[in-house]
């Protein structure tokens, strides 16, 4: 209970713990799990989230002491220390959990729901996408309304085809299904009749100042000559827009209130011309909607009931609205949730691009970014994204928490179907030489070739303690073997065991002879038998079954805003020839290492411990 460190309302957080572990074990058949428990503190109390590694081991051992209560003592328990968690005498359902994590919203009414996911295909998506896409589908569902994918493709010299289907990929990956796929750039001719009729209701100007004018007049709150044009003139110059005007000669702008405290209002740019080739509509158009005008008109005639949107569009609220004011239109409701992003992984195409050209990072799918492709490579699994998510629940506040909570819940995900392998660093590998095994004979082994040597044998290792489906290997075993340094250094005149295989005395070492590499000492050692015994367990790779692996261990690509030089570690190491027979994709955990995604044939990036 002591000495967690965090220098804070200890008890209380405790408390926390304990309330969160009961209700998590309750509705789960008396089995709290520690990862989730963590998600949750984390979702109610952000200001825990720096102190998440002194946190584990308290709510471990919280869950575990939980687990061992019987389920009738963990109800009575919770009805005392929160009563309102149990609705007249049981645990709320998992859909009313549901209902807690994502609030209902505000005026919905079942099968009439839409909602929509606008990402603009400027770049790959990543864990803030996810999250917006997630809570856009969980609604739609939830009420059985429909859910809308749009591609806003309004800025064609930002957008490529890469990234639409970029996009349509990390869907696809979440298991996110859109009842509709659209792209706002189909709407183009539509677009423009909407700026016409909002130029007619004098909703719209043409403004043809200098940028720079512009911008300062906004910022000082000074109507421009433009602006009381009258409604003929502007009309004229729209039509300029389409063949006469330079870019930045003239833009559509709204007319709203250059002295409006919210500066968003201070007659915002609606079209601009753009002279760029559209990666699906070619040259055909210059003048293009900002993502103010092409959002609000989208959303009111796609239908959108409900419009979810990160919070830092909220000053954009207003315009949003006044823009379907001013011409009459169906205003859907403006929800704001808060950005998700992990510490120290930038989000933003401004930050990744670069670090790209850079070379710092290698790709949009550089297992230390954020992006869906990257947390693919690295061995997330989507599951555990819309865990995680959905554990983050609807809140307003912004959330950065640590990617161990991801870890966590994905170590679960994956901890049950990963195959165990031995993999023996080389900077910490030495030979295991066993003398005179000849003489021994076992029923665990079986020879090779028939005959009554045994000095290579082939043996069956399963490859998961629990899970039977995932069968067994073979491998070919001599006497030699490469095994941790670190294991045997101090084990001289000891016995160990060598995992799922034998004991051995380990006898001397040789660092003078044999010295091949500079890592292959050797130590000898002698057979002292099968059963598993009370002394230390050491993997090992066989010699005659060992391959060369590398594992790239990706970790926290900023550290204080700075770039982490070491963020990505190869880690050269012998590994069982299995390892390069498991599919690419698959995760496998490598035992005392981690759990690692193949990413090629004997190359693996390491997912988390
Ligand atoms: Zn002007």
């Amino acid at each position: 209970m002591m000495g967690m460190g965090i220098g804070m309302d200890e008890g209380d957080i405790l408390l926390l713990i304990r309330r969160i572990a009961l209700r998590n074990a309750v509705e789960h058949d008396g089995k709290a799990r520690a990862d989730k428990v963590t998600a949750k503190i984390i979702a109610m109390r952000p200001d825990l989230r720096g102190s998440v590694k002194i946190l584990i081991p308290t709510i471990a051992g919280v869950v575990e002491e939980i687990n061992r209560l019987s389920i009738d003592e963990q109800r009575s328990e919770l009805e005392v220390i929160e009563p309102s968690m149990m609705r007249e005498g049981r645990v709320e359902s998992e859909a009313e959990h549901k209902q807690h994590v994502l609030p209902p919203l505000p005026n919905a009414v079942m099968g009439s729901v839409v909602t929509r996911f606008p990402p603009e295909p400027n770049g790959y998506p990543h864990i803030g996408h996810a999250k917006a896409v997630i809570i856009d589908e969980e609604y739609a569902r939830m009420y059985r309304g429909r859910f809308i994918l749009r591609f806003d493709d309004t800025n064609p010299a930002k957008e490529k085809r890469e990234y639409y289907d970029a996009i349509l990929d990390g869907l696809r990956w979440l298991n996110v299904k859109p009842d509709l796929i659209k792209n706002t750039s189909d709407d183009i001719e539509l677009l423009y009749k909407y700026a016409e009729l909002l130029v007619e209701v004098d909703g719209a100007y043409v403004c043809t100042c200098k940028p720079d004018t512009i911008k300062r007049n906004r910022a000082s709150g000074i109507e421009c000559e433009c602006r009381s044009l009258g409604r003929d003139e502007h009309m004229e110059r729209w039509s300029k827009m389409f063949n006469e005007y330079r870019p930045n000669q003239a833009i559509l702008r709204f007319k709203g209130d250059m002295r409006s405290s919210n500066t968003v209002m201070r007659d915002p740019t609606l079209f601009r011309i753009i002279e760029h080739e559209h990666p699906l509509k070619g040259n055909r158009y210059r003048v293009w909607p900002t993502y103010d005008f092409a959002a609000s008109i989208e959303d009111s005639i796609d239908g959108v009931t409900h419009a979810l949107r990160s919070k830092e569009y909220e000053l954009r609220n207003e315009l949003y609205y006044a823009i379907l004011d001013r011409l009459g239109m169906r205003k859907p409701i403006v929800l704001e949730f808060s950005r998700l992003e992990f510490e120290g992984m930038p989000v933003s195409k401004r930050r990744i691009v670069p670090l790209i050209e850079k070379g710092l990072v290698r790709g949009w799918d550089d297992p230390r970014l954020p992006t869906l492709v990257a947390l693919r490579r690295r061995g997330i699994q989507p599951e555990a994204v819309r865990e995680f998510v959905l554990s983050l629940g609807f809140t307003k506040a912004d959330t950065k928490p640590p990617f161990e909570v991801l870890e966590a819940i994905n170590r679960k995900v994956i901890d049950a179907h990963a195959i165990r392998l031995f993999m023996v660093r080389k900077d910490d590998c030495i030979r295991l030489k066993v003398r005179e095994l000849n003489k021994h004979n076992t029923d665990m082994m079986r020879r090779e070739d028939g005959g009554s040597d045994i000095s290579t044998i082939v043996v069956r290792i399963r490859n998961h303690p629990t899970n039977d489906a995932l069968g067994s290997r073979e491998v070919r075993v001599g006497d030699e073997f490469y095994v941790p340094l670190s294991d045997v250094r101090d084990a001289i005149g000891r016995e160990i065991r060598l995992i799922d295989l034998y004991n051995v005395m380990i006898e001397s070492r040789d660092d003078d002879g044999r010295r091949g590499e500079g890592y292959e000492h050797v130590v000898y050692a002698r057979f002292t038998g099968y059963e598993v015994k009370d002394v230390k367990k050491v993997q090992w790779v066989s010699v005659d079954d060992a391959i060369d692996g590398v594992v790239l261990v990706p970790r926290q690509l900023y550290i204080d805003d700075s770039y982490n030089a070491e963020s990505l570690e190869t880690v050269h190491a012998y590994v069982e020839s299995y390892a390069s027979k498991v599919a690419i994709g698959s995760i496998v955990q490598f035992v005392r290492f981690g759990f690692c995604r193949v990413d090629a044939p004997a190359v693996f990036i390491m997912s988390h411990k």
